[in-house]
C-alpha cells in the first residue's frame, strides 16, 4: 500500500466519555458513529496518544487557567487527554503522514486564561507550540472551517512575540461556492508554510447548525490541504475535531474530509 493513500486517526477510548460537561460537544454517542465508520475502513490506523504534559499546555495557557481546570478532576483528565491527542497528530502530521485526531473537548474558543464554547485547552495552540518549541517548524496555516470563528486559536496564536507565524483562515463567505473559493484562492496565495492544520468542525454541514456545506465539500477542502502541504511543505498536515452535532451526518461529513485530506 502507497504510505499517501494511508490516514492516521488519533482516537482514545477515553473520548467517549460523555460525563465531564452537559454541552453538545460532550453529548453520549457523539463520537462512537466516526469511529465505526473508521474502523470499517483498512486505510485507516487507529493510534492511541497520551495526556498532555502540563509544560505543554503551558505553552498556550497561562498557570491560573491550568488550575481553574484541574479544579475538576474528569475534565482536566479529558482535556489533558485531547491536547495530547493533537499533540501525537501534530507529530505524525509533521513526519508527513496525513492525520485526523477525532478528540474531545474541542478547543478553539479556549484563549490562554479563559474558554467558552464547549472548549477548555486549546488543542491546536499547544500541538503547534510543541512542534515551534523542539525548533521543527516556525511558521503554520490553520484553515478552521467550524461554523464559528475560533477566537481561541487567534488569540493565542496572532500577534504573538516570538517568531512563529500563524496564518488562519476562517472562511465566512455565502454560499457553498463562495465559500471553497474563499478557501481556495488564500490557499494558493500562501508562502513559507510549515505545517497545514484544520480545527475541523462539522457544524457548517447542510444537516447541521450553519445549513451550507455538503460531504463533497468537505472532501474539496481536505483536498485543497493536501495539494497545497504538498506544494510548500511535503504535504506536512493534520486536522483537529471541533464541532459538529448532528450525530447522524457528522461520521459522514468527517470521512469526506478525511478522503480528499488522506
Ligand atoms: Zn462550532
Amino acid at each position: 500500500m502507497k504510505v499517501e493513500k494511508f490516514m492516521k486517526i488519533v482516537f482514545h477510548e477515553k473520548y467517549y466519555n460523555s460525563e465531564y460537561a452537559w454541552d453538545p460537544a460532550a453529548s453520549a454517542g457523539r463520537l462512537e458513529g466516526i469511529m465505526d465508520k473508521i474502523s470499517e475502513n483498512k486505510e485507516f490506523e487507529i493510534i492511541t496518544p497520551n495526556p498532555a504534559a502540563e509544560e505543554d499546555i503551558l505553552r498556550a495557557h497561562t498557570q491560573r487557567h491550568l488550575q481553574n481546570i484541574k479544579k475538576d478532576k474528569l475534565l482536566f483528565e479529558l482535556a489533558s487527554l485531547a491536547a495530547g491527542g493533537a499533540i501525537l497528530a501534530a507529530e505524525e502530521g509533521y513526519k508527513g503522514n496525513p492525520t485526523f485526531a477525532v478528540i474531545r473537548p474541542p478547543g478553539h474558543h479556549a484563549s490562554a486564561d479563559s474558554c467558552w464554547g464547549f472548549c477548555y485547552f486549546n488543542n491546536i495552540s499547544i500541538s503547534l507550540l510543541r512542534l515551534y518549541s523542539e525548533g521543527k517548524i516556525k511558521s503554520a496555516f490553520i484553515l478552521d472551517f467550524d461554523l464559528h470563528t475560533g477566537d481561541g486559536n487567534i488569540n493565542i496564536l496572532t500577534n504573538r512575540n516570538d517568531d512563529f507565524r500563524v496564518k488562519i483562515l476562517n472562511p465566512d463567505s455565502s454560499g457553498r461556492a463562495g465559500y471553497l473559493k474563499e478557501v481556495e484562492q488564500y490557499i494558493e496565495n500562501l508562502t513559507n508554510i510549515d505545517i497545514f492544520v484544520a480545527s475541523a468542525g462539522f457544524d457548517q454541514g447542510i444537516e447541521d447548525w450553519g445549513h451550507l456545506l455538503y460531504p463533497e465539500d468537505y472532501y474539496e477542502l481536505g483536498n485543497l490541504m493536501k495539494i497545497h502541504s504538498k506544494k510548500l511543505c511535503k504535504g506536512r498536515r493534520y486536522a483537529l475535531l471541533e464541532g459538529g452535532y448532528n450525530h447522524n451526518v457528522l461520521p459522514n461529513n468527517l470521512i469526506s474530509f478525511c478522503e480528499g485530506f488522506k
